[in-house]
């Protein structure tokens, strides 16, 4: 597909799954615009995220297989740390993590030399299909721009769902969107941080430097329990406390940032992957920095024409239960 023919494609987020399907839906020849409303990508939940790339204690299987398949295709990439990890006295050789600023910024340089565009504070305001024949979706845009396109792709994490509100009342497995809030912070430290060290109380990891990341399941649940907010006042004196057991000696000059955001999740937890009408395809995913690769790919050739099997599980209109898989770990 190559050419003044080849069809226009929206994506409409440049968290991690939208740079990453921009870039590949442009490799393969569509006409691509990616439409973000804040200045730069990954501002939204992959601003906030661990980034630990991993495929333990996931399920049901279809979900642990695609996570296997998302760690093998960022093996070998430059924004991939490939550090192991140490979960529960267990040990991950092949766990890493991502610098999500580099994978993004890779994404982006694809993109554009396949020949797409990134627009950045631009805000999509509304969405409509329509009969016309030489569009098949109408992108309305906060500059007062109204773009016609083939086809549109909803990655917008959280906000997804008021995308969606003039073209379905589904799906409903989606929900809200909304799974539980969470956190990173980053902090400088002389010690050297060679491996991911994981448990409910603390997850830790280099960051590239003298920095760590450091985030903590159980602190999020008990100041949620609590109604309290993730900042530095609440997160980093329990923190601090915490890492002082891995033998990490953390001081107030060394706090870099705390970044919060709420996990992008269905109902039941697992992927959304598919048509919600005629040419509006929704692509949400926790665990998004892990799977980020493979889901792409899979998801340009739903665009191409050829049906993903592996996305089979997690179509928007699948049954559901209203409970979510307990997060032992996290990505
Ligand atoms: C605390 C935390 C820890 C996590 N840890 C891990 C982990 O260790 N490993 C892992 O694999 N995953 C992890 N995740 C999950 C992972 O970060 C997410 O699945 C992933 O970031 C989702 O990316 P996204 O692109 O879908 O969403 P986002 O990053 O939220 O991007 C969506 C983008 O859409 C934009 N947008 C929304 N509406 C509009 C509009 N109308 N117009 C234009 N733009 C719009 C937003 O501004 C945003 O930038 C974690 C998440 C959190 C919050």
């Amino acid at each position: 597909m190559t050419g003044p023919s080849a069809p226009t494609v929206v994506v409409i987020g440049a968290g991690v799954l939208g740079v990453c399907v921009a870039a590949e839906a442009a490799a393969a020849g569509f006409e691509v615009t990616l439409i973000e409303r804040e200045a730069e990508p990954c501002r939204g939940a992959s601003a906030a995220s661990f980034a630990w790339v991993n495929a333990h204690d996931k399920h049901p299987h279809a979900y642990a297989a695609l996570n296997e398949l998302g760690r093998t295709a960022h093996a070998g990439n430059r924004w991939f740390h490939p550090v192991s990890a140490q979960f529960d006295a267990q040990s991950y050789p092949d766990d890493g993590y991502v610098d999500t600023e580099a994978f993004a910024n890779a994404q982006l340089g694809s993109l554009h030399s396949a020949g797409g565009t990134a627009r950045f504070g631009v805000t999509v305001s509304c969405l409509k299909t329509t009969t016309d024949r030489a569009c098949s979706v109408q992108v309305g845009l906060d500059t007062g721009e109204d773009l016609r396109v083939d086809r549109v792709i909803i990655a917008a994490g959280v906000d997804s769902p008021v995308l969606l509100a003039g073209i379905t009342e589904g799906p409903g497995v989606l929900g809200d969107a909304t799974g539980p809030a969470g956190f990173v912070l980053r902090a400088s430290t002389k010690a050297k941080l060679g491996t991911i060290h994981a448990s409910d109380l603390l997850n830790i990891r280099p960051d590239g430097g003298n920095r760590i990341a450091l985030q903590s399941l159980a602190l999020e649940r008990s100041l949620a329990a609590k109604r309290l907010p993730l900042t530095r006042e609440h997160v980093w004196p329990e923190l601090r406390a915490r890492a002082v057991e891995h033998n990490l000696e953390l001081n107030d000059a060394g706090f870099l940032e705390i970044r919060a955001a709420n996990r992008p999740q269905a109902l039941d937890g697992l992927p959304v992957t598919g048509w919600v009408a005629p040419s509006v395809y929704i692509l949400l995913s926790h665990s998004g920095v892990t799977l980020a690769p493979v889901l792409a790919e899979l998801v340009v050739d739903e665009l191409r024409g050829i049906r993903s099997h592996e996305l089979d599980p997690f179509r928007p209109d699948r049954p559901y239960s209203h409970l979510k898989p307990p997060r032992r770990t996290d990505g």
